[in-house]
């Protein structure tokens, strides 16, 4: 084999001597200088295959040197070796103007710097050792990942051809490991063990869960115990029947239709009606009947938003159906739609107290229907969690689009790195995928730069590699990213673990931003929501409502009552808030018993109304004292209404605040506008 000359630039003699000699025990090469001087003479000598130049030599910088290499060898692969993080600038500067191939960061591992050299060579100087995981699936992963979502198809058939003869093959060790033979038991329990933790990658769900099965009978043998031949019997039958289901074509993902609409009305006729609807113009349609057939739709199913009949039976009406879709914790708050056959103030009130968005007076058309459906997807559109996937391959980037766009995910791709910056700040991603081996700056390098960068330090960051070992899984955590996923990915598992990276993330935002005692908003981010709010009022040319909500005489609940029955009057005062006004509306809770509400599009007259409402439902709750003795409680109100109040969030704040102390002047229990 002939063996690979490598240029190896380093000033540091500890540093040169121990990775020399690593990369001789590899194979290569290694001509060694420690400066640019001595690495000319190198160059004079003897051809070399590709350098690797330190960042800061003695006297010169590393860029410096490379310029003037380039005038004499202008294709030689060139890795760059730093001491600092580079930024992208400097990334760029390297790696398009002087054509380094790679930047990688000091300290490195000799593995590492390995990993990026034997890149450089079609055919490595030597082949490194095979991975473990690569030995265990070597039979399995055979495909050359070009197309990511056509070598998935073929892996997936691929693995259902040869599941039969898996089971077969099972099914001859299981009579042998019942006639006593201990080393065909514990191979069986190896191959269901692998079809346990396998099978549903590819699609092959209920293989893996039987084969879990199975396992769990065969695991007391692989300890000495008696086999249960009966249940051994009886659930590698199941295992059999499964797999010898031919399985469907992984299903399509879901494809971004104009949206879902929940529509819930007493009329068969009129559901029927609303599906042929949402037919003709691209609106998914699911519908229920009553207030409790919704909550398990929505809960079962994504939903963007929810059309109600106002007449549905009942005191409340549709109504009642709000409310339920409300009061469900688990639940998101879903852009509510009513609809009624008189559009008349008291209505409107009650919807828009209950939460609705949007009054759609019947008998409405297709293209009535079809704008109300688009108003509610677009409300519900920022709530859509944003991938960006950063691969130099479009393919790829296609690939895995194809395989997490969904109706809960949106995903933005970048084939340029270089970008990725303002990308970033343009589209502000809830989550990263990076693939590691790009022209410039790599997975790693990139993730270094988040994790640099104060903004993005807490961006989940997934890298996705052709390899899988050991070096590049630690070379990911070093680089601060947040899990790793070797190619080829599986659809299945691209998509749990994204997911569930992203609902960690969410969760945790939640708690920063929510006061626990009440699940509002903190008074920051209330802030931050009610001037994108007033924002929007302004664009739309719509009033914004801004009211100030205090407990009244709540120290004397709590001296009367106890401290932990005050803190049962804020929690359910809390959820009340939560509960009612419609999903664009802004709730915070300001501070102690002192509440905020930003309703978007109300007036101070229908603002005081809705408000009364909500002072009305919380009179009528009767509270237990820690003690048991019941009370009541009550709670004043200043609204203020932009623009006729004033337009910045400060002198709304201001005059509510003013209006509220009046209100408690004039007695409490009262809401002054
Ligand atoms: P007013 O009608 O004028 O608003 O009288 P008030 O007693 O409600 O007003 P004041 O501001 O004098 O008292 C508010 C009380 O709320 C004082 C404080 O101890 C209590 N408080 C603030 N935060 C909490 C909390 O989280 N839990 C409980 N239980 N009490 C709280
Ligand atoms: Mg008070
Ligand atoms: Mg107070």
């Amino acid at each position: 084999m002939s063996s690979r000359t490598l240029l190896f630039l380093e000033d540091d003699k500890d540093l040169q001597s121990l990775v020399g000699t690593f990369l001789r025990e590899k194979g290569y090469r290694v001509e060694p200088a420690r400066s640019a001087a001595e690495a000319q003479a190198v160059l004079a000598r003897v051809p070399v295959d590709a350098a690797i130049v330190d960042g800061l030599l003695p006297g010169m910088t590393g860029a410096d040197f490379i310029r003037e290499l380039r005038k004499t060898q202008p294709k030689l692969p060139i890795l760059f070796a730093s001491a600092f993080w580079k930024d992208l600038k400097s990334h760029e500067l390297l790696t398009r103007q002087l054509g380094v191939v790679r930047i990688i960061h000091k300290p490195y591992k000799p593995e590492e710097l390995l990993v990026w050299v034997n890149q450089l060579f079609p055919a490595p100087a030597l082949p490194p050792p095979p991975p473990p995981e690569a030995l265990e699936e070597a039979e399995e992963v055979n495909v050359e990942v070009d197309d990511l979502a056509a070598s998935l198809a073929a892996l997936n058939a691929e693995y259902g051809a040869r599941l039969k003869e898996k089971v077969a093959a099972l099914e001859a060790l299981l009579v042998r490991g019942r006639g006593g033979d201990a080393a065909a038991l514990e191979e069986a329990y190896t191959v269901v063990h692998k079809l346990h933790g396998t099978a549903g990658s590819y699609g092959f769900a209920e293989v893996s869960i039987r084969a879990g099965q199975l396992e769990a009978v065969l695991l007391p043998a692989r300890a000495g115990a008696p086999v249960d031949v009966a249940a051994l019997d009886a659930s590698f039958r199941t295992l059999a029947a499964a797999a010898s289901v031919p399985v469907k074509p992984a299903a399509a993902p879901p494809q971004s239709s104009e949206g879902v609409l929940l529509v819930v009305d007493e009329d068969a006729k009129l559901l029927a009606e609303a599906e042929r609807m949402g037919r003709q113009v691209g609106v998914g349609v699911v519908t229920a009947r009553t207030a409790d057939a919704a909550c398990e739709v929505a809960r079962r199913q994504w939903v963007d938003g929810v059309l109600v009949h106002l007449d549905l039976g009942g005191p409340l009406g549709g109504l009642a159906v709000a409310h339920a879709l409300r009061a469900e914790e688990s639940l998101p708050v879903l852009p509510l739609a009513v609809t009624g056959a008189r559009d008349v103030l008291e209505e409107r009130v009650a919807a828009a107290h209950a939460g609705a968005s949007l009054f759609l007076p019947r008998p409405f058309t297709a293209r009535d229907f079809s704008a109300a459906a688009e108003r509610m997807v677009a409300a519900r559109r920022p709530e859509r969690a944003r991938v960006m996937v950063v691969d130099d391959d479009p393919d790829a980037i296609a690939a895995l689009t194809q395989a997490l766009a969904s109706d809960q995910i949106e995903v933005v791709g970048l084939s340029d790195a270089h970008g990725l910056m303002e990308a970033l700040a343009q589209h502000r991603p809830d989550l990263l995928l990076l693939d590691v081996q790009m022209p410039g700056p790599s997975g790693f390098d990139l993730c270094r730069i988040l994790r640099s960068t104060p903004e993005w330090q807490e961006l989940p960051v997934l890298l996705i590699t052709a390899h899988l070992g050991l070096e590049f899984r630690l070379a990911a955590f070093q680089a601060g990213a947040d899990d790793y996923l070797s190619k080829p990915v599986l659809r299945e598992e691209l998509r749990a673990r994204v997911q569930a990276r992203l609902e960690r993330t969410r969760l945790s935002r939640e708690r920063a931003e929510r006061d626990g005692l009440t699940g509002l908003l903190l008074r920051r981010p209330f802030l931050d929501g009610l001037r994108a709010r007033l924002a929007e009022s302004r664009r739309q040319g719509k009033p914004l409502a801004l009211c100030f909500l205090d407990v009244d005489h709540f120290k004397q609940v709590n001296d009367r009552y106890g401290h932990l029955a005050g803190d049962r009057v804020l929690m359910w005062l809390g959820r009340l808030l939560g509960a009612r006004f419609r999903r664009e509306d802004v709730r915070g809770r300001w501070g102690g018993e002192e509440f905020v509400v930003g309703l978007l599009g109300e007036s101070a007259g229908s603002a005081s109304e809705i408000l009364a409402r909500t002072a009305a439902e919380l009179s009528d709750m009767t509270f237990d004292g820690d003690t048991g003795e019941p009370f009541h409680v009550t709670f004043s109100a200043g609204i203020a209404v932009s623009p006729g109040d004033g337009d910045t969030v400060e002198s709304l704040l201001r005059t509510a605040d003013a209006r509220l102390l009046r209100a408690k002047e004039n007695g409490r229990n009262r809401i002054e506008a």
